[in-house]
């Protein structure tokens, strides 16, 4: 072993997990290797070209960025704030159900004062809906952390934070049911269930308090010039300290020695395949998907963690449909940056999930309308859009690439027609369109089936119960949406620098 070859930490993926990882611990003075499989660092907060377009492959909308985000003092700390510009988008979102629309803003105040003037009878409930999702954010925000002094005041944990404590098990679909009767309502509070999960009937209360509150906190954000800036940015801030991004190359394999992590074989994605690199370290930290790491692992201790994910479920995934338009969208009259679609005979909270897996045609949607912000995603004149609708690997398994490809160019006529129908001559103004499923997702991060969100955030996969960042296996941590907090980009960010904390215990 040469002093070439051995670091202080390995980091497996440089999605936003992972850099934030690598970012915090060469910040601490360490040195780090990342290894990541594609041509840009980012996983799914990552841009790509077309013709004039920048294409953004995720984001809409990142939550917060207020004084109750954490996410706030690691972008100060990693100096996001000083190389990433963020625009804050108009609204929350608008919703649009059959026969009725509404737009919610993006601050708690103002959305309750426009909700009770639509459904005046309704205000108790939604002031409790405000008053609950707020005060888990809030008691999130205190939970402490050192394990220490978790341990500690675990016995007073009810006292100290009621509402975390008493809608732990609860889900967003349960607490609806009882904060109002009123169907329209409930739909209109729960439209962007999909940036969570797939269904409010399992959705996890708390994670989707702490998100959604800390949109009507301080609003959505959008990253200037796309989500590849602020990848770009993290991976420069470990590039910065010492630190090394190697990308095009792919970990092969986890190396221990006495059931301890001690490095990574990895090899080059482009170059001849069988030359193989071996690398040590003092711990290994994956943003790779957690069930891809148990594959990565020797026989032993691929066992041990395959019995600590045992019967994990993951998320849902996505159809993404990529447009590039001769003209910004707001000049065809759309008013709305974030427009979410309720499915066809979709009348009630219940009817989601199965939405969810419907025909494109009837399938509810998002329609992200970039050309309403400075995104700097087009040149002038010009603008970029994307319709996404949760999806499934199941969906397009076992297609030949010729059915494949039909079904692709199917979805996306079904979506663009509706798109259509609401916004009248947008059809005629793509330039560009593009469609990425639930096997893209999966070919370009090696995310199983695609998932967009790591474990699904079900009440026994979420909070205390999620994967912790500290794995079974010695040396070896998590930093990604599948271990804790989630997954979005405000969960990949944590889990990274909640990884990098654990990791920094060990160094
Ligand atoms: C269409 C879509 C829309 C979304 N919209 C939003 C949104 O508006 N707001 C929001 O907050 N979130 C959104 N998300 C979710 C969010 O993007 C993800 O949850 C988050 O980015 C996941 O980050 P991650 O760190 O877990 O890593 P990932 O992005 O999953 O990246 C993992 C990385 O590891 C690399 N890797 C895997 N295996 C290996 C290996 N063996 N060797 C080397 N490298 C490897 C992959 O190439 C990849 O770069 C969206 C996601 C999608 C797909």
């Amino acid at each position: 072993m040469t002093d070439a070859n051995r670091y202080d930490a390995v980091v497996i993926g440089g999605g936003l997990g992972g850099l934030t990882a690598g970012a915090r611990l060469a910040k601490e003075g360490r040195r780090v290797l990342l290894v990541e499989q594609h041509s840009v660092p980012g996983g799914y907060a990552t841009t790509f070209r077309r013709k004039q377009f920048t294409m953004e492959v995720a984001l809409h909308e990142i939550d917060g960025l207020d004084g109750g985000d954490p996410k706030r003092k690691v972008f100060e700390e990693l100096g996001v704030f000083d190389a990433v510009e963020f625009v804050r988008v108009p609204e929350f979102y608008r919703v649009v159900l059959e026969g009725s629309e509404i737009v919610v803003p993006d601050d708690a105040r103002r959305a309750i004062a426009v909700l009770t003037e639509r459904f005046p009878e309704e205000a108790a409930g939604i002031k409790k809906f405000f008053r609950v999702i707020g005060g888990i954010r809030d008691e999130i925000s205190r939970l402490p952390s050192a394990p220490w002094l978790t341990r500690l005041l675990l016995p007073v944990f009810p006292f100290l934070y009621p509402r975390l404590v008493f809608n732990a098990g609860k889900t967003l679909g349960n607490f609806l049911d009882r904060a109002t009767k009123n169907r329209e309502l409930k739909l209109i509070l729960a439209a962007n269930v999909g940036y969570y999960h797939d269904d409010p009937y399992s959705l996890s209360l708390p994670f989707f308090s702490a998100a959604q509150a800390g949109f009507f906190g301080g609003g959505g954000h959008y990253v200037k010039g796309g989500s590849q800036k602020l990848s770009d940015h993290l991976a420069e801030a470990i590039r910065a300290r010492g630190g090394e991004v190697l990308l095009k190359h792919r970990v092969s394999a986890i190396l221990t020695q006495h059931g301890k992590a001690v490095g990574v074989r990895y090899e080059s994605t482009r170059g001849k395949a069988g030359e193989t690199h071996e690398v040590f370290a003092r711990v290994v930290i994956a943003n790779a998907a957690v069930p891809q790491v148990a594959s990565l692992l020797p026989d032993r201790e691929r066992l041990i963690l395959e019995k600590e994910i045992r019967g994990l479920s993951e998320s849902c995934s996505a159809l993404c449909v990529y447009l590039g338009f001769d003209r910004p969208i707001k000049e065809l009259g759309n008013r709305c940056y974030s427009t979410i679609v309720h499915g066809e005979g979709v009348r009630d909270l219940a009817d989601l999930a199965g939405n969810f897996r419907a025909d494109y045609s009837k399938r509810g949607f998002v329609f992200a309308d970039y050309s309403q912000i400075d995104s700097g995603l087009a040149p002038e004149g010009k603008s970029v859009g994307a319709i996404v609708c949760l999806d499934h690997i199941s969906n397009w398994e076992k297609l030949g690439e010729r059915e494949y490809e039909e079904k692709k160019g199917e979805a996306a006529r079904a979506l663009i027609e509706r798109l259509d129908r609401m916004i009248p001559g947008i059809k005629g103004s793509i330039e560009h369109c593009e469609v990425g499923t639930p096997r893209t997702m999966r070919r370009y991060t090696s995310n199983s089936a695609g998932a967009i969100y790591g474990y699904a955030q079900t009440p026994r996969q979420s909070g205390h119960k999620r994967l912790q960042s500290k794995s079974p296996i010695p040396n070896l941590f998590f930093a990604s949406a599948w271990s804790n907090p989630g997954g979005g980009f405000t969960g990949a960010i944590l889990g990274g620098w909640f990884g990098a904390r654990e990791a920094g215990r060990a160094l």
